[in-house]
């Protein structure tokens, strides 16, 4: 297959990506799973907005002491500067946020010192999602190819060409392309216990591994204080932050109180796992009695409702909650326009890392910043995309044998990604350590 813009991924970073390039591109996305079922869907909470001028300096802050101050400023500078434009451009899209009195209604969570974040009930993912897709499938340029997954990246010298890509039924498909964007999400799937889609493997990390692309702080793992506790294998149900904004409590095994609930999502999730020994329970307890019912069945019908479906009614009862993996600060290294290290390939979204998030991502920080990166992404694409290169030996010369044994290749990249991320750990400790000591 030929196409001008390949990309991986359907969720946020990929959509927005492809509807911020131009008209007359022939651009293929490809996602390995259905198109419903990305991380994108599931965002819960919300997305931040730099309200007013005067919000600039707390928001920025903000971000940066979640980040433990490892954040690429110029990256989050330009993510809260263009934010209320992203804003305006997903309204535009058709995406409905909360209102108060015809105005933007801003919710709170934890490591926000003031309320920045829109939100539709508690699907607002889902809604940014369905909409950018709404208008994905209104361009005839676009095309959508579900359950086909990148394998490999073709490339020669530090320049990419295109992909490898597996279809549903096994059989092997090449994509020559002039341009290709990794949008491939997070790492959840590597993980037992995680919220993300299973399907979610790291897989632009271990490409990009293979090849040589440069990647950045893939051991910075977010874990999420708060998820449903079940003894059921699979996805864990996230309970958003901003239950926590609007007053729930967390409570040990005596019913008392134990910790600042806003704390950031880190030191959060430390002091429940420190609880959690206390108490020599695998669970503490949330409560949402302080938040009347009517505002828990208008702001979180979807929580209530999944948490019904588990036998427990939030409007009466605490329920259990345990930390689980969550996101993925780091990935593959790109620039200010989401360029990696390899020419012709870009990477957005949570497999990219542009360091907006540092050591530790501000909650809602992470719709906002695939958006504004994804958007820049295309910009650059537009302006570059007339001088790339072609190779048509590379394509004479790939042996597409070496993709018969899919399985190995899934257990390499695992591996792979795996070794990496402690070779990062224990760099990051070794660096840490030298700090502490040299002051
Ligand atoms: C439960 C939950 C709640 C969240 N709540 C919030 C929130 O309130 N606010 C916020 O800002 N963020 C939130 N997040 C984080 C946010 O949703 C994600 O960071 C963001 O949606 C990532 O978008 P993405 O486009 O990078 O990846 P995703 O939306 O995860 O999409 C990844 C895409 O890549 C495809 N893919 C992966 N590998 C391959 C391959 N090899 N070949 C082909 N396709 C591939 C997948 O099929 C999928 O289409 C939440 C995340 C979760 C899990």
């Amino acid at each position: 297959m030929n196409t001008d813009i390949l990309i991986v991924g359907t969720g946020v970073g990929g959509l927005f990506g492809a509807l911020n390039l131009p008209r007359d591109k022939k651009i293929l996305m490809i996602t390995k799973d259905e198109i419903e079922n990305s991380d994108s869907f599931l965002a819960q909470g919300g997305i931040c907005m730099l309200r007013g001028e005067e919000d600039y300096d707390s928001y920025f802050e903000d971000t940066m002491k979640a980040g433990h101050y490892e954040n690429r400023k110029e990256s989050v500078d330009i993510m809260i500067r263009s934010s209320r434009e992203i804003i305006k451009d997903l309204i535009g899209y058709g995406v409905e946020f909360a209102r108060e009195n015809g105005d933007l209604a801003f919710t709170r969570e934890g490591g926000h010192s003031r309320p920045r974040i829109l939100f539709h009930e508690d699907i607002t993912g889902r809604e940014i999602t369905e909409k950018l897709l709404a208008q994905v499938k209104k361009r005839d340029n676009i095309t959508i190819l579900e359950h086909t997954t990148m394998v490999d990246l073709v490339c020669r010298d530090n320049v990419c060409y295109g992909a490898v890509c597996r279809r549903r039924d096994g059989s092997l498909v090449t994509v020559q392309a002039k341009e290709t964007v990794l949008a491939c999400g997070g790492v959840g799937g590597l993980y037992e216990h995680s919220t993300n889609f299973p399907h979610l493997t790291g897989d632009g990390l271990a490409v990009a591994l293979k090849h040589g692309v440069r990647l950045e702080n893939i051991d910075y793992v977010q874990i999420h204080p708060t998820t449903l506790y079940s003894k059921k294998p699979g996805r864990r149900f996230l309970i958003s932050e901003s239950v926590r904004g609007e007053g729930a409590v967390l409570y040990n095994a005596e019913h008392k109180r134990f910790v600042d609930e806003l704390l950031p999502r880190d030191l959060l999730s430390a002091a429940i796992r420190r609880q959690m020994e206390l108490d020599h329970k695998p669970y503490v307890w949330l409560s949402m009695e302080h938040i009347p019912q009517e505002e828990i069945k208008s702001h979180f019908p979807n929580i209530y409702q999944k948490c019904l479906e588990e036998g427990y009614d939030v409007t009466k009862e605490c329920i259990p909650v345990v930390p689980a993996q969550h996101y993925f600060m780091g990935g593959i290294w790109v620039d200010r326009d989401s360029r990696t290290s390899m020419e012709q390939l870009y990477a957005v979204g949570e497999t990219s890392c542009n360091g907006v998030h540092g050591a530790n991502r501000l909650a809602s920080n992470s719709l906002l910043e695939s958006l504004v990166f994804a958007k820049r992404c295309a910009a650059k694409i537009k302006s570059e995309i007339s001088g790339v290169r072609e190779d048509k030996k590379v394509w004479e010369e790939l042996d597409l044998s070496l993709y018969s044994d899919y399985d190995k290749i899934k257990e390499d990249y695992r591996r792979s990604i795996e070794q990496e991320t402690e070779r990062m750990r224990r760099h990051h400790e070794q660096s840490n350590y030298h700090e502490a000591k040299c002051g």
